[in-house]
């Protein structure tokens, strides 16, 4: 086990910045998430750490040791890939032994420590088997294994889950947390699925356009996003355009006057998370009374998702705004149609200026 320190790193292709002045520090045994939208330069960050990509500048440090120019097999890294990548006509015990193979670890040395990593992920009894006569989730744990057979300082996991069913995805997600968590492994995880990326994460670090824009944790992220791309990333928001015309003063582009807490003077945005927003009847003047901004409305559209039913507002021919609601029993759930007032406290919106 080991920490990973990855400093100023960059990728060009030609002209293309791919990835631009990445710099992590991940703790031995934090399980650190890189989470952002679609091409935005995750896996070319997780794959110069694996030594399959070769950075353009900067520096990996393993366990303090300068690995930038090493290649993958003699990097202490275990990766699994989204697709497995498993070797169809070799075993499943071959598959995992392959990475002991290429370190030349002694023969007898590897028939142990193969049976030992199957037994770990449990698979134990599987070792004669093809990758085609197991299942997608059995084939995720043959990669998984393949990466843990070689007691990497560090595992890096692209996208791991992708291939497998949404229950699927769920079970596997707990159990790669525990053997992370039994192993004390330092480990990063590449995904675009917020859902997993919370849930597994120690800590998460949102990229976009090749750059880190912010690290934390979920709450950090969540409550405190840095900038108004995290925020639309991480969780659900609604913003309002406009201005801030004063300290605490906004308007948004459809007239609507509102108190607001922080932001400069000048073009910005209100964001606000749709479970701050509350909402009541039109006719109800003492519902939302004691909250600083209060709107009417028209409801234009309930999604009801279980739990959770949403409702989105016309507050003004270009404001609109969703509210959340947990579905109670007796709770208010107006129609589409309805007039209604919504309101919420200034610091429950965050401004985030252009
Ligand atoms: P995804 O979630 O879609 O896998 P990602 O965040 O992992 O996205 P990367 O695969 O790291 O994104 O790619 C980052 C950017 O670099 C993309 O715009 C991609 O098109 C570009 N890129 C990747 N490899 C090359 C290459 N060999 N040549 C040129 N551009 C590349």
């Amino acid at each position: 086990m080991a920490r990973l320190d990855i400093q100023d790193l960059v990728k060009r292709y030609g002209d293309f910045h791919a990835v631009r002045d990445v710099s992590l520090s991940i703790e031995d045994g934090e399980f650190l998430v890189l989470l952002g939208p679609s091409g935005c330069g995750k896996t070319t960050t997780l794959r110069m750490v694996a030594g399959f990509i070769e950075p353009t500048a900067g520096t990996v440090r393993l366990g303090g040791a300068d690995i930038t120019r090493l290649p993958p097999w003699k990097r202490n890294a275990g990766m699994v890939f989204q697709n497995y990548a498993l070797f169809p006509h070799m075993t499943v015990a071959e598959n995992v032994a392959f990475g002991l193979e290429m370190r030349k670890v002694p023969k007898a040395d590897i028939a142990r420590r193969v049976e030992e990593t199957l037994a770990l992920v449990r698979l134990a009894g599987y070792g004669g088997r093809l990758p085609r006569q197991m299942s997608g989730g059995q084939q995720q744990r043959v990669a998984l294994a393949r990466a843990l057979a070689v007691r990497p300082d560090v595992l890096l996991l692209d996208e791991p889950l992708s291939n497998l069913d949404a229950k699927l995805r769920q079970e596997v997600r707990v159990e790669i947390r525990e053997l992370q968590r039994q192993l004390g492994l330092t480990t990063v995880m590449v995904t675009h699925d917020q859902e997993e990326a919370l849930t597994m994460a120690d800590r998460l670090v949102v990229m976009s356009e090749g750059r880190v824009r912010q690290v934390g944790s979920q709450r950090d992220l969540y409550e405190r996003p840095a900038d108004r791309f995290v925020a639309g990333f991480v969780g659900r928001t609604t913003f309002l355009e406009g201005t801030v015309e004063a300290p605490g003063r906004f308007r948004s582009d459809g007239g609507l006057a509102l108190a607001c807490a922080g932001g400069a003077p000048g073009k910005a945005a209100l964001s606000l998370r749709p479970e701050r927003v509350e909402i009541a009847p039109a006719g109800d003047a003492a519902a939302l009374a004691r909250l600083d901004n209060r709107l009417p409305g028209t409801v234009e559209f309930v999604s009801y998702l279980g739990a959770l039913v949403d409702i989105h507002v016309r507050l003004s021919p270009t404001d609109r705004l969703v509210v959340q609601l947990a579905n109670r029993e007796g709770g208010f759930t107006p129609d589409v149609g309805q007039p209604v007032q919504v309101g919420w406290n200034a610091p429950a919106a965050q401004v985030f200026n252009a």
